[in-house]
């Protein structure tokens, strides 16, 4: 049970805290131009009546509760009535089923069903027809035809207005659209000479509370003749067949809110009429109509009219704002082709997104965007620095589901100042797998001044010792407030758009990776099975090749009187076998590092430089090369093998890469300083330089790949091209960066990490 009288809200007790929660259509109360009946629909027993149902001439009011409608009505009504109830299957607005003459009044009866009862509302007829009836057909005809012909929707509702105006007669009729945040504004408004304008004016989102906005979305059209009425109460109290207060949400002529002719006598309003617009079945706005100067009961004729005008405006009105946007919508959907098809072209996402021609930014009516996709970002246009364009989008990665959107986003994360200038809107998509992956627009802050009926803050009054109370503006003074921190809002459309995007993003990311993963396992089959062939096919030239150099090296010890050309060619195989001896152990060693594990132990490198001095020494002092190494080297954690193979070889080169008079290797470890940020410091760095011939730039990639030598044997002797890649890929199996420094002419420093 919904409660007592005394426990419902009254006009003493409606307040801020219980405004939103007043249930209005448990009013319980009708309005005294018409009588309620509500009745049993099997039974046709009255459950309930309004106290002033004894103007239908059936006796007094309490005494018909219990009795059946055929025992009170003439036939033909009862009949009409039943008829009618039979149609009836859901709870709708009310039928008008017909007028009757009752108690001496003519008065029209509408009914319909709700939570199990039947209602019967009989209504006296409105003393106001409005236009005359012949008229209004023509009116009709007429203001649907020039709604037709407006070309913007704000042009469209000033029509609306004008026409509802002539066909009311009320002296205020006003179009009032709702914002995102539920305040409203009134767009365009039909007004009486000498009454004051509220067109433009904005109202704050309590001057309608929530149970209101449901019950709007309910009909079509609210009638209230008479603000100042005497609210007439249900009687019994409580229905009983479901032992609770009447729900009373269709019936047309329940009495108000308090709040509600509070609001409306303050604003000096002695009858209203709101007439409800909805955009895809939401409440999209209102047309609300106003007399000041007497109360205004329009009959249902003129009413009938103007809801048809409103289903029509609502009709009408949607198209018009379809149509204003279509051109816009098109050019989004045309950016998303574009877009698609760069994401078909590059093989890098952002890359695509953000190509010159279509990017993300020109798409969308934004300042300026971010693109999150793994480890990398990409920021286009004006946007907040870098690092808090990171700390938004880590605030709104949560919530981005798939899309996210706002256009008073300080509202929603945290932010300076600086960063609201340009972030006041953001709108955000999911673009990959993982939360971060986003795409973000950002739209600068749009400062307005809005004009508002009445002090927005002094909506709520708090006397000393009493609850916040809503005070329904007694004043109507215009406010102007600086709105701050807010963007132009995000339209449907383009939400519509960053999510779409989204899914095509996330659609390629997703058959991107996966492409990549099966390319990655071929990959790694087909060189796990190239190092295999490699490795056994080193292995078994090996002996047959030693064979050859060693039968060669017999028969050239063996048999003195060989004449001079066959000694010659017989010296020729023994260099050629042990060449190609040499490039055969490379290749082995450079397919062992492939599969080799890593093991790493503390190796003191400056006895690994000591050793391959020792090695070198014959080309050390046939060149005459200086060997340095300014300070002791340290002791790091790494494969003693491997580590020995790389500075051999690049020492190896720096002695035989060289022309100069006056040869210098040097050998040395840097400690790179502190990171000013973390205050830990990277992996130290090995170098080997020489005062040699140097390295082009454009060949220094090239020299690490397998074979490739840049001189000829002759010049600085022979080689196998095997070196520098062995070099690269120890460094690469130790998790480390190989680098080339060098001067033509002048010297190369090859430098590594081996990073733990
Ligand atoms: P190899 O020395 O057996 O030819 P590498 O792989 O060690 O093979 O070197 C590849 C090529 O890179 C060499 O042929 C040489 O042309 C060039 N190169 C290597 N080290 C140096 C260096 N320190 N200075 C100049 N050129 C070098």
């Amino acid at each position: 049970m919904r409660g007592s009288a005394e426990e419902r809200i009254t006009s003493r007790n409606v307040d801020l805290s219980n405004c939103d929660r007043e249930q209005i259509q448990f009013s319980n109360a009708v309005q005294p131009h018409c009588v309620l009946l509500a009745m049993d629909p099997a039974t046709w027993r009255i459950l309930q009546v309004s106290g002033n149902a004894d103007e239908l001439g059936f006796g007094p009011a309490r005494d018909l509760p219990g009795r059946r409608l055929q025992d009170v009505f003439t036939p033909s009504d009862y009949q009409c009535v039943s008829d009618a109830a039979r149609k009836l299957r859901y709870p709708a607005p009310p039928l008008h089923i017909g007028s009757s003459t009752l108690g001496g009044q003519t008065r029209d009866l509408f009914i319909h069903i709700n939570n199990g009862s039947l209602f019967l509302e009989a209504e006296r007829q409105g003393a106001h027809p409005g236009v005359a009836q012949k008229q209004l057909y023509d009116e009709l005809r007429n203001g649907i035809a020039q709604l037709n012909a407006s070309t913007s929707v704000v042009g469209f509702l000033d029509q609306a207005v004008h026409v509802i105006a002539r066909c009311t007669g009320f002296e205020r009729v006003m179009a009032y659209r709702f914002h995102g945040d539920g305040s409203g504004e009134v767009v365009a408004e039909a007004v009486h000479q000498g009454l004051e304008r509220y067109l433009g004016l904005h109202y704050p989102a309590a001057d309608i509370p929530k149970p209101a906005r449901r019950l709007f979305a309910l009909t079509w059209l609210r009638h209230l003749p008479d603000v100042n009425y005497q609210p007439v109460p249900l009687i019994p109290e409580i229905n009983p067949v479901t032992s609770d207060l009447a729900d009373l949400s269709y019936v047309f002529s329940r009495s108000v809110s308090v709040m509600y002719t509070e609001y409306l006598r303050n604003m000096g309003v002695k009858a209203t009429m709101v007439l409800t617009l909805f955009k895809g079945g939401k409440l999209w706005g209102l047309i609300s109509c106003m007399q000041h100067s007497a109360p205004r009961h329009l009959n249902i004729e003129v009413r009938a009219v103007c809801e048809m005008l409103a289903q029509t405006s609502s009709l009408l009105m949607s198209a018009k704002e379809d149509a204003e946007f279509a051109k816009y919508r098109e050019s989004l959907s045309h950016s998303l082709e574009a877009l698609v098809h760069q994401l078909g072209l590059r093989t890098s996402t952002a890359e695509a997104l953000s190509s010159p021609k279509v990017n993300l930014l020109s798409a969308m009516d934004a300042s300026g965007a971010a693109i999150f996709l793994g480890e990398t970002i990409t920021l286009l246009g004006q946007t907040p620095s870098q690092s808090a364009v990171q700390a938004l989008a880590a605030a709104i990665a949560s919530k981005v589901q798939p899309v996210w959107s706002s256009d008073l986003a300080t509202r929603d994360v945290a932010m300076d100042d600086e960063t609201a200038s340009r972030a006041s809107g953001i709108l955000a998509t999911r673009i990959g797998q993982f939360d971060t992956d986003l795409v973000i627009w950002f739209r600068p802050e749009y400062r307005q001044t809005v004009a508002w009926a009445g002090d927005p803050e002094k909506l709520v009054v708090r006397a000393p010792g009493r609850e916040a109370r809503l005070n329904p503006n007694g004043s109507f003074d215009v406010w102007r407030t600086e709105v701050r921190g807010r963007s132009k809002p995000w339209l449907e459309c383009e939400l519509d758009f960053a999510s779409r995007l989204g899914r095509v993003i996330l659609e390629v990311v997703v058959q991107r990776s996966r492409e990549m993963a099966r390319l990655n396992q071929d990959l790694s089959r087909s060189n796990r099975e190239l190092e295999e062939f490699v490795y056994t096919a080193s292995h078994d030239l090996k002996s047959p090749l030693r064979g050859i150099a060693t039968y060669a090296q017999m028969v050239l010890r063996t048999a003195a009187d060989l004449p001079s050309v066959n000694r010659e060619r017989l010296q020729s195989i023994v260099q050629l076998a042990n060449r190609m001896d040499g490039v055969i152990e490379g290749l082995l060693r450079y397919s062992e590092l492939g599969h080799a594990v890593i093991r790493r132990e503390d190796v003191d490198l400056n006895e690994v430089c000591e050793q391959i001095i020792e090695l070198l020494r014959v080309d050390i002092e046939s060149t005459r090369t200086e060997i340095r190494i300014p300070r002791r080297l340290p002791i790091l954690r790494c494969d003693l093998r491997w580590v020995t193979q790389i500075l051999l070889n690049l020492m190896a080169n720096g002695i035989k890469y060289n022309d100069k008079e006056k040869r210098t290797l040097e050998i040395g470890y840097l400690v790179p300083p502190a990171s000013t940020v973390t205050g830990r410091t990277g992996p130290g760095i090995l170098y080997v330089k020489d005062n040699g011939i140097g390295i082009a730039p454009d060949d220094r990639d090239a020299v690490l790949r397998l074979f490739h030598r840049l001189h000829a044997d002759q010049k600085y002797g022979a080689g196998t091209g095997l070196g520098l890649s062995i070099v690269a890929r120890s460094v690469e199996r130790h998790n480390g960066r190989l680098w080339i420094e060098s001067t033509v002419g002048e010297g190369s420093t090859f430098f590594f990490t081996l990073d733990e």
